[in-house]
């Protein structure tokens, strides 16, 4: 009997899951967050003909029993009732750091996070059980802790995707953060837990570490969460040939080294030279790159958001990340209808008042390259001998 062999379930193309979610809630006009993020990138690859019925997910919504798969019942019971009421008592509050710290009372607190660790699930599950890519630029928040909010993040999408691909049978998972912020929500739920390496490059000296302080401070060099961590806290200035350098020169052969079954990459924003909120400057292209190199590693990917607080730089570089993972072709120019969106964006920061030409005519920045300094090759060389 010619017994034939059924041809392995996979889930390509790419899949881009999102949700108008994120366009009908906002964290307040005030607030870094209170911007278009991934409602943008989302109609700009509509604009640029990248989205389709077959490669777009409308993001399901956790439910409060998938939600504690990592985080406490009564801290999802005080966002459910804080989205509802539009306050908490303030014991609660201050218990779970809720109107607090940048993590404001706010409607679609409870619905957005958890349409973000919805899709997430949904990309965890599926990878579980097939090859795939899938990009959740609404998910990536790494700060979020089992019991309080942290740095605008409420539910932990990563470490409930990850958490989902182990309960699945998946065995090794390697994270990979470029968010300008050290990924401590992650690396911590998952520290001493061999199946899960947690990888960040973020900016030195920046929230959430601890500034100055000695070995093993959280997100140093020295801080390995049980040797299943790598920090790499890079200087001021960071450039497109450091990230190239660090991604091909410890990035890459650390994957090697560890075979994970799942890659999942952090792709925050804020690391661009237009993002206020650091001090790094790279070009959109360098992460794209970056992205591309990891996403080359591994035929299961989930591709995150993250951090991002310019509109203009958080949408290019979103959609371009998108692109990458599809292969798509950047265009030099917008066409006239992702341009539109772009100078319909109203941003309120004071570099928002003025904005660059370029910000609404192209996807890709201008190219950051520079020299690879000291600093950066010591970095690398301690993580390699790490
Ligand atoms: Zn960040």
């Amino acid at each position: 009997m010619n017994e034939k062999k059924p041809a392995p379930e996979t889930h390509f193309p790419p899949r881009f899951i999102a949700s108008e979610v994120y366009r009908s809630t906002t964290y307040g006009s005030s607030h870094p967050l209170g911007i278009p993020r991934v409602s943008l990138a989302m109609d700009l690859c509509r604009a640029l003909g990248w989205l389709n019925e077959k490669n777009f997910v409308d993001s399901p919504r956790a439910d409060k029993a998938a939600l504690a798969g990592f985080h406490d019942a009564a801290y999802i019971d005080a966002i459910e009732i804080a989205e509802r009421d539009g306050r908490l008592d303030l014991d609660v509050a201050q218990r779970h750091h809720i109107g607090i710290n940048g993590n404001p009372i706010f409607d679609g607190m409870y619905r957005r996070p958890a349409t973000a660790c919805g899709g997430g699930l949904y990309a965890a599950r599926h990878l579980a059980a097939a090859d795939g890519i899938f990009y959740s630029p609404g998910g990536g928040q790494h700060h979020g802790r089992a019991d309080h909010a942290s740095g605008f993040c409420y539910f932990n999408e990563p470490v409930l995707s990850i958490r989902e691909l182990l309960a699945n049978g998946i065995s090794r998972v390697f994270y990979v953060d470029f968010d300008a912020h050290h990924g401590d929500g992650v690396q911590d739920a998952f520290a001493d837990d061999p199946r899960v390496f947690t990888l960040s490059i973020h900016e030195a000296g920046r929230w959430p570490m601890v500034r100055g302080g000695g070995p093993g401070d959280a997100g140093g060099v020295d801080d390995r969460a049980g040797g299943v961590a790598l920090n790499m806290p890079v200087p001021e200035g960071f450039n497109d040939s450091e990230l190239e350098f660090l991604t091909e020169s410890v990035v890459l052969p650390k994957i090697i080294e560890f075979a994970p079954d799942v890659i999942y990459v952090q792709a925050g924003s804020d690391a661009l030279a237009d993002d206020p909120q650091s001090k790094l400057r790279l070009s959109n292209v360098a992460l794209w790159r970056a992205v591309g190199l990891v996403a080359g590693a591994t035929r299961r990917l989930l591709v995150s958001g993250g951090g991002g607080y310019n509109p203009y730089a958080v949408g290019r570089c979103w959609s371009g990340i998108w692109a990458t993972l599809n292969g798509f072709e950047v265009p030099d120019q917008l066409p006239a209808k992702a341009e539109a969106l772009l100078r319909e964006v109203n941003w309120q920061h004071r570099r928002g008042r003025q904005p660059f030409e370029h910000w609404m005519t192209t996807l890709a920045d201008r190219p950051n390259p520079g020299p690879v300094r000291d600093a950066v090759r010591e970095i690398a060389g301690k993580a390699l001998t790490a």
